[in-house]
């Protein structure tokens, strides 16, 4: 009896995905959790796997590891469980449930040392192969030579002959784990002094040429950002760079993040309203109780959420255990952090995509060294290493940034339910607008239902005015502004108060358009219509990163008419300008923020009065406490109710209340402007009421009527391929598959299975996209069957050329 490791190895593909076992050798001290490196396949190249578990058996059918990478465990047991979860749940490899995990600095890479143990001679058994291929290496001039034969052998041949020699003793081999750890600081750049003085003596090329003079224009940026305005790659920056007309030096965003940090406050100090002392004690109280339930925080915009969770945490940390709070957006954490910082200091860590990876590295080791016991972050927080988590908030729970759209494609939700249950901890879930799923489980007493319905400040909240814009039209207005509108953006520049504009997302991007044939013009890999970026003056496109010069003629009829136009956008802004020419307006798009530090800049300037105007798209609509904006002016938003898919009301309604509810958090009573060309709409009246209840009721009747979530779950297989036959025979085939086993299979609860269609975008990245939705129910009998169709499906020869995934309860709108 030895001891067998099953290891989760990295590269696998889902179909053909397993845990697999191999022989631990006495002489390596593994434990579960623990990264190694495994000979895998016929070639027995090696790989980077994560050992599941260890249990004693019969080894001798089986491989040994080759190596360990740690000593110690990376991943704790709980955390393993976990991953063995999200494979079932998510439909994603073992490796991909377990890299999830770990922050992405973790990743190895392993590079192997080969040398000839002093005098070696073959001896004894080993094949004829073996032996010819050692007196072939023991010509080598030198390790590194003889490093380079064996590497330049194994991507030819495999590595069995190798591992014959090694074990034969003639050849020794030594792992060198290298992790890609990134640096705890930003790469930033500048024009070197002798570039300055003397330009003349370097010889650029025409790219290197565009970023010097865009570095001489704005003395310094992030690689990332140099490369973005200048639409090049990074290794353009790098190039020039090492020809010494630029340097590379190191910005410490940590530092910047905590720059802001208001002194020290005590969580002690905060006194709560009567409404927030009764949901405290409620989840205080459950949390003493030590048994795993939800509760879900209804609370109307400005009715003091923060203030409760600070308390908690506080209660929790002085119960001796860890507490999370998970935010929707980076944008969002900055405010939030600094905020958590004076409270609580060093104990906090934050986690989110915007730092580095160093810095997330070193958030992770405090997490889990236990240096840190409150976590803040975004969606992959989650799965922080915390060891006794006490309380895991979920804050804007209605937002989908929490449902995951790569592999895996967990919903947050899940898993924060999952960790609560093994550390009989609290989930408190909170939203002014909470998701109809959340609101649904609420209603029916799966979650405990709490509610906050006035604002902490006890103003009332925002007076909200719909105008109709048809009317505004047969009046002869012209303009994107209405005239009340514009009244009421007057009256606040007088007497000094802020307004925010929230304006359509798709508004807010100006594409190019042909006069003559009505086209836009597309990405050339994507049916998705390249945007106009002034300030590089380049086009675009969102979803597959293309950038190009802006074209001259219509790619689809040659017309040389074309128009920039943003659905009104630019007219906005001139209008902006025309009506109020003094005002400072802040504008917040793509285009200004793609740098993740002029974010917190904006905010921060704008709430320190800065500006008049901060005019923006979603980004502003949700979480900021801005008390000196009394107006909120929603300019368009008609658009985003036609989205196209079951959730569009949902999120457009949720939209409004929570852009309205940024107005009159102050002393001074909020106003809002509702503009529409729709103002009969029943969830334009809804959201002007800011009625949740009223919104929940209709569109949960609708849901019904329909069976759309919450009544089903419904899961997305999802095809792509190189060509349109190709995806479409693929799908064909795999559906056809489906009804076979569903016939097999007679589930349990009722099925549907609808398509294939084309996505909504047919076209991503230069791949053709096909889409089937089943809805049903998620047991774990679906699930089964889900799976069986991943994995046979990707047999079938239709699907030789396809990519298939499947996507439980992800968005149909893509
Ligand atoms: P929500 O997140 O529910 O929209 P916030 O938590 O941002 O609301 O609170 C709204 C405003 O009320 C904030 O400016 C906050 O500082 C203030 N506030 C809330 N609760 C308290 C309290 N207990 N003591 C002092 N100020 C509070
Ligand atoms: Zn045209
Ligand atoms: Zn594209």
């Amino acid at each position: 009896m030895s001891r067998i490791a099953e290891v989760a190895v990295s590269g696998t593909a889902y179909s053909f995905d397993m845990l697999f076992s191999y022989a631990v050798p006495e002489w390596l001290n593994i434990r579960e959790g623990c990264r190694v490196l495994v000979p895998f396949g016929r070639g027995n190249k090696r790989r980077i796997g994560v050992v599941m578990k260890i249990s004693e058996g019969d080894t001798s059918a089986l491989k040994p590891l080759a190596d360990a990478v740690d000593a110690e465990p990376v991943i704790s047991g709980e955390l393993l469980e976990l991953a063995v979860y999200l494979r079932e749940h998510t439909f994603c490899t073992y490796f991909e449930a377990v890299k999830i995990m770990l922050p992405p600095g973790m990743g190895v890479k392993v590079r192997e040392k080969y040398s000839i143990p002093r005098n070696s001679a073959v001896q004894g058994e080993i094949s004829d192969e073996a032996r010819e291929l050692f007196s072939s290496l023991a010509c080598a001039s030198g390790e590194k030579e003889l490093n380079e034969l064996i590497e330049n052998y194994i991507t030819e041949n495999g590595r069995l002959l190798i591992d014959e020699l090694c074990e034969a003793g003639v050849l020794a081999s030594n792992n060198v784990f290298r992790q890609n750890v990134g640096d705890a600081s930003v790469k930033m750049v500048r024009l070197s002094e002798k570039y300055l003085s003397d330009p003349q003596s370097f010889s650029l090329t025409p790219k290197q040429q565009k970023a010097a003079v865009f570095l001489a224009e704005y003395g310094s940026a992030s690689v990332k950002e140099a490369a973005y305005m200048c639409g090049v790659t990074d290794t353009v920056i790098k190039r020039l760079t090492a020809s010494g007309a630029a340097v590379e030096y190191d910005m410490e965003v940590y530092r910047h993040v905590e720059d802001g940090s208001e002194g020290s406050c005590d969580p002690e100090d905060t006194v709560l309203s009567d409404e927030q002392q009764k949901v405290h004690d409620a989840v205080l109280g459950q949390m003493f109780e030590r048994k795993p339930s939800v509760f879900l925080l209804h609370g109307v915009t400005g009715s003091g959420k923060t203030s409760v969770f600070e308390k908690l945490i506080n209660d929790t940390i002085k119960l001796g255990r860890q507490a999370m709070l998970l935010i929707p957006e980076i944008g969002l954490t900055p405010q939030m952090l600094r905020r958590f910082r004076s409270l609580f200091g060093e104990r906090v860590a934050v986690i989110h995509s915007g730092l580095s990876l160093g810095q997330r590295l070193d958030e992770y080791k405090r997490i889990k060294r236990g240096d840190a016991d409150i976590v803040i972050g975004t969606r992959s927080a989650v799965f922080a290493p915390l060891s006794d988590i006490g309380l895991i908030i979920i804050d804007e729970e209605g937002e989908r940034t929490y449902k995951s759209e790569s592999s895996p494609r967990y919903s947050t939700h899940d898993i924060a339910k999952q960790r609560c249950g093994k550390h009989d901890a609290v989930l408190l879930l909170a939203s002014a607008t909470p998701s109809i799923e959340s609101y649904y489980l609420a209603e029916r007493g799966v979650y405990k239902l709490l509610e906050m319905k006035k604002r902490y400040s006890s103003s009332p909240l925002p007076e909200v005015t719909m105008v109709d814009m048809n009317l505004e039209r047969e009046e002869g207005n012209p303009s994107e502004f209405s005239r009340r509108l514009v009244e009421e953006i007057n009256l606040n520049l007088k007497n000094g108060e802020q307004s925010i504009l929230l304006l359509n997302r798709r508004g807010y991007h100006t594409i190019i358009s042909c006069c003559d044939c009505h086209q836009p013009v597309y990405c050339p890999n994507c049916s998705v219509p390249l945007t106009f970026h002034k300030r590089n003056g380049r086009m675009m496109c969102h979803y597959c990163g293309y950038t190009g010069e802006p074209v001259k003629k219509c790619p689809s009829c040659g017309s040389e008419k074309l128009i920039s136009m943003g659905f009104g956008t630019q007219r906005l802004e001139e209008e902006l300008g025309t009506y109020f020419p003094s005002a400072r307006i802040l504008r917040m798009d793509a285009d200004t923020t793609f740098s993740r530090y002029s974010y917190e800049k904006n905010f921060a300037d704008f709430r320190n009065g800065e500006y008049d105007i901060m005019i923006g798209t979603q980004m502003i609509g949700k979480g900021l406490d801005f008390p000196n904006v009394t107006l909120v002016g929603v300019l368009s938003v008609d658009k985003a109710l036609y989205a196209g898919d079951f959730r569009s009301y949902e999120r457009t309604f949720s939209l409004i209340t929570q852009v309205v509810g940024r107005g009159g958090r102050g002393e001074r009573k909020g106003r809002a402007v509702l503009q529409t060309f729709i103002p009969d709409h029943y969830i334009m009246n809804l959201a002007a009421e800011q009625d949740y209840k009223g919104f929940y009721r209709e569109e949960i009747a609708i849901r019904k009527v329909m069976v759309f979530p919450p009544l089903c779950d419904m899961c997305i297989f999802c095809f792509t391929a190189d060509d349109e036959v190709t995806v479409k025979n693929g799908a064909d085939a795999v559906i056809a598959l489906m009804n076979v086993r569903l016939k097999e299979l007679q589930p349990k609860t009722p099925v549907r299975v609808l398509g294939p269609v084309r996505c909504s975008y047919g076209r991503i990245g230069g791949r053709y996209r096909y889409r089937i939705i089943m809805k049903c129910k998620n047991t774990a009998e679906m699930r089964g069957f889900i799976s069986r169709v991943l994995t046979e499906g990707a047999k079938l020869k239709e699907m030789a050329k396809v990519t298939l995934y499947a996507d439980m309860n992800g968005d149909v709108g893509v």
